[in-house]
């Protein structure tokens, strides 16, 4: 059995190419044994036969297969017909999420926040699907306040939610003290650390000035300074995050949730590290 609970994120890939990869790490992935794994939706439902596609594609291997559902953007009507559509392929597992709208897709749609989706989802659908919800342990980006964040938080577990999977960041301590923050609050559930493997510098900035991760600014420094020497940028990336998981590993957190981007080898190269 593994030392802990793995589970890892795919995107929906588009091409052939980005296909044929996703298939090659999925078969490098899977012995890892996950306990599920997910798949991320685009805002608005662009990605909707894409995230089901896949999804089934990995429900195949008798793997737990989560296809994440954002509301942003969408009716009621839409998102049931969705949520219907998992049911009726025997999904049982999402992850519910308020998503971003597109630049230049204007209209809100009836739910505004995740909250809103997960009580939607039990009322409609009862306790048919397990549902993970996103924590923010930098908090998130448009929130009021870091109090105001955490109490919509909460909210979000209130509202029926059995999980919750963080995004990803590289200083523990704002994980551990997000969490207590979170039990003071009467959070319960497991909150479980996302983890961004680095492999691209110039990919994780924007990633993280998108999503409000904060890169310490000697890893960013370290990682500046080895140019296009992508050798050297993925045996200093593979450093740090390996030596982060084994300080959340050694806190006893609940899991490690990976942003595996569709590659296989960053990840399982610190599984690995870490005697998975
Ligand atoms: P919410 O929980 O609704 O929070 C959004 C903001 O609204 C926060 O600032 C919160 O404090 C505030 N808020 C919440 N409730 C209220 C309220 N009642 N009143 C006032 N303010 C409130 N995006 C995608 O498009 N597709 C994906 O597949 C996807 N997967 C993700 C997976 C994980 C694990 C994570 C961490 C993020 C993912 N995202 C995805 C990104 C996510 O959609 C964005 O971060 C989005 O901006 C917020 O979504 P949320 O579900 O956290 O929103």
């Amino acid at each position: 059995m593994n030392p802990i609970e793995l589970s890892f994120e795919f995107f929906p890939p588009k091409t052939q190419e980005g296909l044929d990869k996703l298939r090659a790490t999925r078969v490098q992935l899977l012995p890892l044994k996950p306990k599920f794994v997910s798949v991320t939706f685009g805002a608005g439902g662009s990605t909707q036969q894409g995230t089901l596609d896949t999804v089934l594609e990995m429900g195949k291997d008798s793997v737990d297969a989560a296809p994440h559902l954002s509301c942003i953007g969408s009716s009621k009507e839409s998102l049931r017909a969705i949520l219907n559509e998992y049911r009726s392929h025997g999904i049982r597992h999402i992850v519910a999420l308020r998503g971003d709208l597109p630049s230049g897709m204007g209209e809100v749609g009836e739910l505004r926040y995740a909250s809103e989706l997960v009580s939607f989802i039990r009322a409609e659908f009862g306790d048919w699907f397990r549902i993970e919800v996103a924590a923010y342990p930098e908090y998130h980006p448009q929130s009021r306040s870091p109090r105001h964040d955490l109490e919509n938080f909460a909210r979000k577990v209130k509202a029926g939610a059995n999980s919750a999977i963080t995004q990803y960041f590289f200083n523990a301590d704002a994980y551990f003290r997000f969490v207590d923050d979170a039990h003071k609050l009467g959070v319960d559930v497991p909150i479980v650390p996302g983890i961004m493997p680095i492999t691209n510098f110039s990919q994780l900035m924007r990633f993280s000035e998108m999503c409000g991760a904060e890169v310490p600014r000697w890893v960013a420094k370290r990682l500046e300074s080895f140019g296009d020497d992508r050798d050297a940028i993925r045996a200093f990336g593979l450093d740090v995050v390996t030596d982060l998981c084994r300080r959340l590993v050694d806190a006893k957190v609940p899991g490690l949730h990976f942003y595996t981007l569709n590659g296989a080898a960053a990840t399982k190269a610190i599984c690995e590290r870490l005697g998975i």
